[in-house]
Parts: structure tokens; sequence; C-alpha cells
């Protein structure tokens, strides 16, 4: 696995404009997956230079604040052309940190991320207030507003994405920015800093890299606007706390155990590829994987004699292969981590259909790469039925009948996801309403353009991201009320 492209040995903090090293010159190595090998040192940022961040979103605010519509649109337009010319760049170091197929990267990852800061580019030009006549004579005008300095986190499972999904509605409504990518992942938003950073200016856009334990936990306390988090339900709480303590607003994108549904009368090659978009894109690290795969009794022998083999057939191998499939899991702890839930579902009675172990051939035994998994025999009271594993395994649970399905797949203290298979629609939309998540799928899984609304219900979080209401989430809202009568209220008359 020969690196195909040039990377810094050494990656600095993005702050003011400037790229500088942390101010106690303290790094981190950032490696391949994949490999295990070394691919660069990142700055560790300390809480001074998360603060020098904040100070210079501060400083650069009141003219970036005052930006049109129009510009910040354009600058956003612009942004994405440029990405789009170094497409291949950024997939590659995408798949090179994260360990993902290219053939994910190159026409999911990047392209969607492209595609968002256009998205936020028209959004823009759409945002309007409002001019209303309230009790009589009464004018209430209300306008939008940026709403200062922002601190966004994002997690190692889609660094480019996510990344895209929390830049371009900031920039869009006038916000500065302080990010911290994962430390496991930030390679390629600091390529994007690096590529696009001037065409903002200085102070709007500041990257601080880091530990969660350090740049994470100086930024979540730090003098900012709003904070933005994409991550664990754990931290997310953790988030959600800091922000009341300062009233600013939080929005959260955390964790899932989304249900994925086949009924007996769904279309069998949807149905297949359904079940594998769900909890192996991506090696099965996404929040929304559908990780409970429900099957109705009377499909259930048919759909696993067609899954197995559909999962025995996926490659998994280098992820810079184009015909690759599965790439490396993020690293060897989370594959342990994976591995052992593995054995918690033996323990609880559970038996694997297929995969359950690492894949080692040829010189996949130096990266973290595991076999696409199925555990049958599961009900959804079983710990891997009720917590998050985020890898590619599935655990197979069947059902009866809608009410049973729904009965179900509401059994779970997370709501983002889910997928339901079927050619009747009312029984599609039945389902679809039933399931208390935000995202369900019909005939489809992991579908995530920008134009339609993502995020969750429960604990998966607070607020929707990849549609047009984002951007309110990014402004404050300014009421100015106007009387438009010429006599006076009349509650202290002067005779
Ligand atoms: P995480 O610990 O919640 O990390 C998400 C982001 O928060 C990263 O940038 C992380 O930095 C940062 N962070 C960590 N601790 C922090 C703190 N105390 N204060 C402020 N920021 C902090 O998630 P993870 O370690 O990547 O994964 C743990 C589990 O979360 C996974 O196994 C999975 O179950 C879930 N997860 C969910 C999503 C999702 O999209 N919903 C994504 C990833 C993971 P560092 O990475 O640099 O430590
Ligand atoms: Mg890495």
């Amino acid at each position: 696995m020969s690196i195909p492209i040039d990377l810094q040995s050494t990656y600095q903090l993005y702050i003011g404009g400037q790229w500088r090293d942390a101010s106690d010159g303290g790094t981190l190595t950032t490696y391949n997956p994949a490999t295990g090998d070394k691919l660069a040192d990142i700055a560790q940022a300390t809480q001074e230079d998360v603060e020098a961040a904040v100070a210079a979103g501060r400083a650069a605010f009141p003219t970036w604040s005052k930006t049109t519509a129009q510009e910040r649109s354009q600058i956003l337009l612009d942004i994405a052309d440029i990405l789009e010319e170094n497409q291949e760049l950024l997939a590659t170091v995408e798949t090179l940190d994260n360990g993902k197929p290219i053939r994910e990267t190159s026409t999911v990852d990047i392209p969607a991320s492209i595609d968002h800061f256009r998205y936020f580019a028209g959004v823009l030009r759409a945002d309007e207030g409002t001019a209303t006549m309230v009790d009589g004579s009464m004018l209430s005008v209300v306008l939008h507003e940026p709403l200062g300095v922002v601190g966004q986190i994002v997690p190692w499972n889609f660094p480019f994405l996510m990344g895209a999904w929390k830049l371009a509605p900031a920039i869009a409504a006038g916000d500065c920015i302080v990010f911290k990518p994962s430390s496991t992942t930030s390679l390629s938003i600091l390529e994007f800093a690096r590529l696009v950073g001037d065409k903002l200016p200085a102070g709007v856009l500041n990257v601080i890299t880091g530990s969660g334990s350090k740049s994470g936990e100086y930024l979540k306390n730090a003098d900012v606007d709003k904070l933005a988090f994409t991550g664990s339900t754990e931290v997310g709480r953790d988030i959600a706390l800091a922000a009341a303590k300062k009233i600013i607003p939080a929005t959260l994108e955390l964790g899932g155990k989304s249900a994925n549904a086949f009924f007996d009368d769904c279309d069998r090659d949807l149905a297949i590829e359904g079940v594998q978009l769900g909890i192996l894109f991506n090696q099965g690290q996404v929040c929304c994987a559908g990780s409970r795969i429900f099957v109705q009794d009377t499909f259930y022998d048919e759909f696993m004699e067609l899954v197995t083999k559909a999962f025995t057939k996926v490659k998994v191998g280098d992820p810079l292969d184009p015909t690759t499939q599965m790439g490396a899991q993020i690293n060897e702890g989370q594959l342990k981590k994976i591995l052992s839930y593995v054995e918690i579902g033996e323990s609880e009675g559970a038996k694997i259909a297929v995969g359950g172990h690492r894949a080692t051939e040829g010189d996949l035994g130096k990266g973290a790469f595991l076999e696409p998994t199925l555990l049958v025999d599961v009900d959804n009271k079983m710990r891997v039925a009720q917590e998050e594993i985020f890898g590619p395994v599935g655990v197979v649970i069947k059902f009866h009948d809608e009410a049973d399905l729904i009965e179900k797949a509401n059994d779970s203290v997370y709501g983002l996801g889910g997928g339901v298979f079927t050619q009747d629609l009312g029984r599609a939309l039945r389902v679809a309403n039933g399931i208390h998540t935000g995202r369900v799928w019909v005939n489809t899984y992991n579908q995530i353009p920008a134009g339609a609304p993502f995020g969750g219900y429960k604990e998966s979080g607070i607020g929707r991201e990849t549609y047009k209401s984002i951007l309110n989430a990014y402004q404050q809202v300014k009421n100015i009320m106007i009387n438009l009568g010429t006599e006076p209220a009349g509650l202290y008359p002067q005779d």
C-alpha cells in the first residue's frame, strides 16, 4: 500500500488566517488504519491556542457579520469549486487517514461535502425574515442575524463530510468558527483550510487540532456563542451541560441503534443491498447504521440464505484499491471493542451466522480489518441489540407483524435512523410514522443528501442538519416592533 500523494510531515494550527505551532510545541501523530503506518504529526492545541482562536473569531466578527448574503453565497460557491478541483486529493487523504474505501470517499464523502457548500449558498439567498401586522397597528419585523463565534466538534467516522455539514451553514449564517476535528482524522479538514482558507477573511475559520480531552475540553469551556457537536452520546451530554451553564445553544448529533426492517413482500435486490448499505457502509461506523436488522418470521430463512451469501462476497481490502468494498476500522482499539461485542453477544446466547473475526488475508493483518458480521438468535433486550457497536456487526431479530416490529424498533434509547423494506406503500408509511426516529428510509438506506433534515429523536440528539433549517440554528432572531398608530396606547392618560 504505497501513498499516492505528498502529505506534509507536520500540520500546524490554523488561527486568524495564519499557520502556527501549538504554543507549547506539542504534537500528536495520526496513522493510517489500514497499515498502522504513521501519516503525519498534528499540533496539540493548548488552552492558550483555543483562546487565541476564539479571539481571532471575535476580532473578525464585526466586519464578517456585516457581509451581504450575496458575498457569503459567492464565497461558498468558490469554496465548492476549489474542493471540486481537488476532489481526488481530498478523497485520498480521507481514505489514508480514516481507512474507508476510496470508492466511498470519491463518490460519497467528498462530492456530498462539495454539494453541501452549494446547497447552503442557495439556502442563504432564499433566507428571509418576515413582516406581519400584529395586534392592530403593530408591524412585527423579524430579521436574522449571525450568532457570533461558534465552536464545532466532529468525530472520526466522516471527518470531511461532518465538517461540511457544520462549516457550510455557519459560513452562510455569517458566524466565525473555531473547529475541532477528531485527533484521529484531522488531515482532510487541515487540507480544507490550506485549500480554501484564504477565501475567507482571517479569523472567520480557525482549526484547532488535538485530543478531545484537551482541545475539545478547552473549546467546550471557551467563550463561544454556540456549540455544535457530533459524536458519542456520552460526550454530547457534557457539551449540552457546558452550553447550559453558558446559556448558549447547542446542536447535538449523537449515537444510534437503528432498526432496518424487512417484510416478506420486499424486493429482494433492494433488500439485500439495503442490509449491506445499512451495516457495511463505512465499515459500520455510522451513527445511523442499520445495526438492528428486523426480519419478518415468514421471510427469515430465505433472507438469511441471501444475506449470508452476500456478506461472504464483500471485498475487504486495501482502502486505496477502487474495487475494495470494506476498508479498515478506525483503529485497533475500536476493532477490539467491536470483537468484544461479538463475544458479549455469544455469551448472551447469540450465534455468529457469518464473519465474526479479524480479516487477515495477505497484508490485512497489519491493519484494523474485520469480516462483515451477522449475529442471529438475538433478542432485542440483549446488549448487542441495545448498545452501539459501531462496526460491521448486524444483529438479526425476527418480528411477526407491523405492531410487533414497531414495538421492538422503539425499544431503544436512541432514535436516529431506520429503514423499512416492503412493496406495500401503506405499510411503509405506517411503519415509518410509527418508529420514533428522525429519519426513516424506505427501500434504501444511508442516503444522506443535502436538502433533507437529518438528526435524532431521544438520546440521538437535538437539532437537524443537512437542511435549510440548520441555518436558523446558526442565527439569532431579531424582532423589531413598529407602532404604525398615531394615538398613545392610553395606559397613562395625561388629563
Ligand atoms: P467522541 O469521544 O464523542 O468524539 C467525538 C469528538 O469529540 C471528537 O472530536 C473528540 O476528540 C471530541 N471529544 C472527546 N472527548 C471530548 C470532551 N471531553 N470534550 C470535548 N470534545 C471531546 O466519540 P469517539 O471517541 O469518536 O467514539 C466513541 C463512540 O461514539 C463510538 O464508539 C461511537 O459509538 C460513537 N460515535 C458516534 C458518532 C456519530 O456520528 N453519532 C461518531 C463517532 C463516534 P478526539 O477524537 O480527538 O478525542
Ligand atoms: Mg488517522
